[in-house]
């Protein structure tokens, strides 16, 4: 259930191969803001050369909301222009974006809790379109208590899924489990990463031409349209906000589909929403929530009949638990 954008931390491997690194979507945001910087530091000096600053006149600059039309209209083309990557390259995404997370997560071998997740994996599964029925889902268990995200999951390519332990031990039933993991196959499926690829290729497109063009305030506008897309500190971009809700959507389906209580990510969420106080990342937690319940009451013939355990019963549920905790209580102790 991520809600920041660290699915993009992959490289595009479609084409231009030689400029994979170009294609790391926080390093091209980087390097937009420091190339706005720049040129807000040049127009700075060309208006100082020109003139005595100008309270109340209107000067050349446009108008806040023509400037917002133009950043919108940049968007709308740079979330549209050229093809999606093919799909292959989602399959194929190379196993060097695995290792890059596992260098920033610590990964984890729990044997029991693995096959635990795979069971209801392939309960979910069993219900997927054809094209994702028989396709080889990866899942890795990692540590998530000490690295600021607790509560965490994410999908990357190469059809990986990433489970924090604090999922496991929170949960509390089957349902919940299976919520997070529909909600983060739905990623995969959905081919959100393959979608951020493209507009992090196309804003780095647009920004050489600009450049060749000397065309600096079409950068300046490159840059402002990347933050409106990605999100910066306290702005949750227009991207991960509609990926997540997608995602929720979709992967509500499924779980319905496998016969699963269907507000049991709703559940999650809001036992978890309350240990964040009420900043940004619990409005938005808020939101999904509301639209889970939304569009749960929507099918209400099925609301409230879904099982909260299916492949398994609640004493299995707590002695993965339980030894996953073991687990982690050794791995402290070496
Ligand atoms: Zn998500």
């Amino acid at each position: 259930m991520k809600i920041w954008s660290d699915e993009m931390s992959e490289d595009e491997s479609g084409n231009d191969g030689g400029f994979g690194n170009l294609y790391r979507a926080r390093e091209v945001i980087f390097f937009l803001v420091f190339v706005l910087l720049v040129v807000f530091f040049f127009i700075f000096l060309n208006q100082s050369e020109d003139q005595i600053p100008n309270k109340g006149s209107p000067g050349n600059l446009p108008s806040y909301a023509k400037l917002e039309k133009e950043i919108d209209l940049l968007v709308l083309e740079i979330r549209n222009s050229g093809a999606l990557p093919p799909l292959k390259d989602d399959f194929e995404m190379d196993e060097s974006v695995d290792l890059v997370s596992q260098d920033y997560n610590i990964v984890l071998e729990h044997e029991k809790t693995k096959q635990y997740l795979e069971l209801i994996l392939a309960n979910l599964q069993k219900d997927f379109s054809e094209e994702w029925k028989n396709r080889v889902l990866k899942l890795r268990l990692y540590d998530d208590r000490f690295v600021g995200r607790t509560n965490n999951a994410f999908a990357l390519p190469a059809e990986t899924i990433y489970v924090g332990t604090t999922q496991i031990m929170w949960a509390n039933n089957e349902a919940e489990l299976a919520a997070l993991l529909s909600h983060e196959v739905s990623h995969i499926a959905l081919r959100h990463v393959a979608e951020s690829r493209r507009i992090v290729k196309n804003l780095t497109v647009f920004a050489q031409k600009a450049f060749v063009a000397k065309d600096f305030e079409k950068v300046v506008l490159l840059g402002l349209a990347a933050q409106k897309l990605f999100g910066y500190n306290e702005f949750v971009g227009i991207l991960p906000l509609e990926h997540e809700s997608e995602a929720d959507r979709n992967g509500q389906t499924m779980l319905r589909n496998s016969g699963y209580d269907d507000l049991a990510l709703a559940s999650s969420l809001e036992r978890i929403e309350k240990i964040f106080n009420n900043n940004l990342f619990s409005q938005i937690v808020q939101k999904r929530i509301r639209d889970l319940k939304n569009n749960s009451k929507d099918k209400s013939d099925l609301n409230g009949r879904g099982k909260t355990f299916i492949v398994s019963k609640e004493e299995d549920l707590r002695l993965v638990q339980a030894a996953l905790q073991q687990f982690l209580n050794d791995l402290a102790l070496k």
